[in-house]
């Protein structure tokens, strides 16, 4: 059996995607690629798996296909702190994203809306998203830190080069690499190659995500698997929890710590 990459991301229409996950499974065995059902579970997102209940239903859903089982758990929507050991112990990888982070003085900041509070300068917005990131690390016990780079649309024009400084990027790559957190190559939101490159350095495990929504996108590994190549990862070495493991249990119910 030759070895075949894993797309640890991917949406079907079990929350905002468009394949069914028969169809998700048919595509990526097109490609060559094995696949994830890694759907939205959050209140934050419309379609998504937005209680207990339904995320117990969704686990019912996918455990009979020859995928892998996963959930996008937002850090901002506190959900994942209820989810019971019997149904976080399903899964077999659990991924977060900073789709929002916690301000200081209260309130949020949503990477996928344009308004940021008054007068808020990029440096600004990074420190408090750089603070949040550190956080997620000590308290949300996911095995992959979903598109590292997305930030909020207002800051996208900026090159990803300046708004990641050297030290916050350092300051990512060391709490990754604490808490055992994959970092994504996302396919859909690419990291700049100096961040990848420090992860890699510093021992942090890659995964492989397409962040696939439609037919075009899912299972598409090509661009993720080529960068993690050009820097010297080798194929066995990706995340793949069939093989590194997971995260086990306790997925909530932690108290938040002071940053
Ligand atoms: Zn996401
Ligand atoms: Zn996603």
């Amino acid at each position: 059996m030759t070895w075949q990459p894993l797309d640890c991301h991917a949406h079907t229409t079990l929350s905002d995607g468009a394949l069914t996950p028969e169809e998700l499974v048919a595509r990526a065995a097109e490609l060559g690629v094995r696949p994830s059902i890694s759907d939205h579970v959050t209140r934050d997102v419309t379609p998504a798996v937005q209680s207990i209940a339904a995320m117990r239903a969704y686990l019912d859903d996918i455990e009979h296909l020859p995928v892998a089982r996963s959930a996008e758990f937002c850090w901002h929507d506190a959900l994942w702190r209820e989810v019971p050991d019997e149904l976080a112990l399903r899964f077999t990888h659990r991924i977060g994203s900073l789709h929002a982070v916690f301000l200081p003085g209260g309130g949020t900041v949503h990477a996928f809306r344009r308004e940021v509070p008054k007068g808020m300068t990029h440096d600004q917005y990074m420190d408090i998203h750089v603070q949040n990131l550190l956080r997620f690390t000590l308290e949300m016990p996911v095995d992959i830190l979903a598109h590292p780079t997305v930030l909020p649309l207002t800051f996208r024009a900026i090159p990803l080069e300046e708004l990641w400084s050297e030290s916050r990027e350092n300051r990512a790559v060391e709490a990754l690499r604490r808490a055992k957190i994959a970092f994504e190559i996302s396919n859909r939101y690419r990291p700049h190659e100096r961040f990848l490159r420090k992860m890699v350095d510093a021992g942090v495990r890659i995964s492989l995500g397409s962040d696939g929504h439609s037919l075009e996108q899912v299972a598409d590994v090509a661009w993720p698997l080529a960068a993690a190549r050009s820097l010297g990862v080798k194929d066995e070495e990706l995340y793949d929890p069939h093989v590194h493991g997971s995260k086990t249990g306790h997925f909530g119910g932690k108290p938040a710590r002071p940053v």
